[in-house]
């Protein structure tokens, strides 16, 4: 309940009561001087209910200043509380939160789209503008960056997206206009801003793009206005560029995503998720661990966006090293296994196995609290080295679980050969069990093969009661989807997940 409310409500209980009283007073008022006519000599309670009646109004209209300055007090601080979540303190910038929601609205809709550009803007050199002249004069120079932009892009939004990186919303796409008003902005900052009686030219670094031309929703316009931003720093800073095709197609986009990866493991950038995995009955049995990346500037990032480029260098490795060491850190919190994803790419080198050996000896757990999942293509791809490495894994304590099964070329045959625990069904295949024979008769066969040599089947994906009955139905005997739990920090699985397990969704 806001402030507000609570005043609101226990004020308005004490209100009446006086209220209540007053009405007493003065029915005994009005009964004294019944009485009065009837026996003068009841004078004296006469008097006294007047009193009473006047010591309660008196009392009521105390309450009622009281309660107004109090209410008064508490809509201000509400909206103090409200401006603090709106604006930034430091810059009076928007909060990366509300202008994040701005920009989607002023994308429009996906039948209406709207002009827009958005503009990233960084203060140059902002590490060293602190160490010279103090952290005051920062903040003046963030300040005095985000006044002039407000100025220069009139009825544009101004948000502070991370320490030194800034945004602005400009509500058309007229690229004429928007080249001379960020022209007018670098003229502006190189000015400068005094400091003990000197003037410090400031530099800005500025990346364009345009809404609907380059991309129409808030999450790809902000990648590719931070790539146009990447090529203005990488330029020498101090410029503006606005984006173009080129960036994403070659080699560049590449070497930002991995140079902004590497940072971001070391700067605890990465977080990993759990999504439960749940028995017939609905109990969790197990959690699967997804990484995400928590961009600053472009807010929560899928793996499916930067694993692939993340292989094709040993930057696999590191980000794979992280993914296992925070499942070790939250194994014991979550109170059940977890299973993680292991790369292809990363099954390739012998690292794979030492460093798990090294992670579980540093954190003190043990393999067998953790299911490594591999997908269905590198199985199939194996050469006798990977078969080797797995088997290492294996013989270490940990389950095996062949991924995405059904997308690739894995023949049942293989169930015989790979040395794995548990097979997890494709989302396309759970998806389908509804209209397709096919489909079903593919999952009963090797949930029947399956059985025999005991391996455990998941379905993957399973999003309505209607495909967890089917997959039921079809033998499988772990399920993962929607329907019982999206991938979520840690902090907000429930307690029932962790401790015994029955989802809300099932038990409601
Ligand atoms: P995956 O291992 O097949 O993970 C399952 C993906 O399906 C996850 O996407 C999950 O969020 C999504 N999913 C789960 N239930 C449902 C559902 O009911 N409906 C729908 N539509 N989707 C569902 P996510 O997290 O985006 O991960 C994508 C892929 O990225 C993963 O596929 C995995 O191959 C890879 N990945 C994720 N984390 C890691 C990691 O730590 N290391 C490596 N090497 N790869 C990872
Ligand atoms: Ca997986
Ligand atoms: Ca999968």
């Amino acid at each position: 309940m806001s402030i507000l409310a609570t005043i609101k409500d226990h004020s308005g209980r004490i209100y009446r009561g006086i209220q209540s009283l007053l009405l007493l007073a003065i029915g005994a008022t009005a009964m004294g001087a019944l009485g009065i006519s009837r026996n003068p000599s009841s004078g004296g309670a006469f008097a006294i209910s007047i009193v009473a009646t006047a010591l309660a109004l008196m009392a009521l209209m105390y309450m009622r200043s009281n309660i107004v300055q109090r209410l008064r007090s508490a809509a201000a601080a509400e909206a103090e509380k409200h401006h603090l979540l709106v604006r930034d303190a430091v810059t009076g910038a928007m909060t990366r939160r509300y202008f994040l929601e701005t920009l989607g609205e002023g994308l429009g809709t996906l039948r209406s789209r709207r002009d827009a550009a958005l503009l990233l803007i960084d203060l140059d050199h902002f590490k060293q503008l602190n160490d010279t002249f103090g952290h005051q004069f920062g903040d003046l120079a963030l300040a005095h960056l985000v006044r002039v932009a407000g100025q220069v892009f009139a009825k544009a939004t101004v948000g502070r997206l991370g320490g030194d990186e800034f945004g602005v919303i400009v509500p058309h796409a007229n690229l004429a206009v928007i080249n001379r008003q960020v022209q007018q902005l670098l003229n502006a900052m190189r000015t400068g801003k005094l400091h003990e009686g000197k003037v410090i030219p400031l530099s800005v670094s500025v990346g364009v793009a345009l809404a609907p031309i380059h991309a129409s929703t808030a999450s790809d316009l902000m990648l590719l206005a931070d790539l146009a931003l990447y090529e203005s720093k990488a330029a020498g800073r101090g410029k503006a560029t606005v984006f173009d095709e080129e960036m994403l197609s070659d080699k560049r986009y590449r070497r930002l995503v991995e140079r902004e990866l590497r940072a971001a493991i070391y700067l605890g950038e990465l977080e990993l998720h759990y999504q439960p995995i749940v028995d017939t009955d609905g109990a969790v049995r197990a959690f699967e661990g997804l990484v995400r990346w928590r961009h600053p500037v472009r807010g929560l990032i899928s793996p499916a966006e930067f694993i692939p480029i993340a292989e094709r260098s040993t930057l696999i490795d590191m980000l794979g090293e992280w993914v296992f060491r925070r499942a070790c850190a939250d194994v014991g919190h979550l109170g059940r296994r977890i299973g993680f994803n292991v790369s292809g790419e990363q099954l390739k080198r012998d690292e794979i196995v030492s460093m798990c050996e090294r992670v579980l000896r540093e954190t003190g757990c043990s393999a067998t609290q953790f299911v490594i999942e591999i997908t269905e293509t590198v199985a199939t791809a194996a050469t006798p080295e990977i078969l080797g490495r797995l088997e290492a894994l294996r013989g270490l304590g940990f389950h095996i679980a062949l991924d995405d099964f059904g997308t690739g070329h894995c023949g049942f045959n293989y169930l015989k050969t790979l040395p794995v625990d548990s097979v997890k069904i494709d989302r396309s295949y759970v998806s389908s069990l509804i209209n397709d024979r096919v489909a079903q008769i593919f999952v009963s066969a090797l949930a029947q093969i399956a059985g025999i040599q005991d391996i455990t089947i998941v379905a993957e994906g399973v999003e309505t009661e209607e495909e967890f009955t089917l997959a039921r139905a079809a033998g499988c005997r772990r399920f993962q989807g929607y329907l019982f739990g999206r991938p979520v920090p840690l902090e907000e699985i429930g307690a029932s997940a962790r401790a015994s397990s029955v989802p809300r969704l099932l038990t409601a």
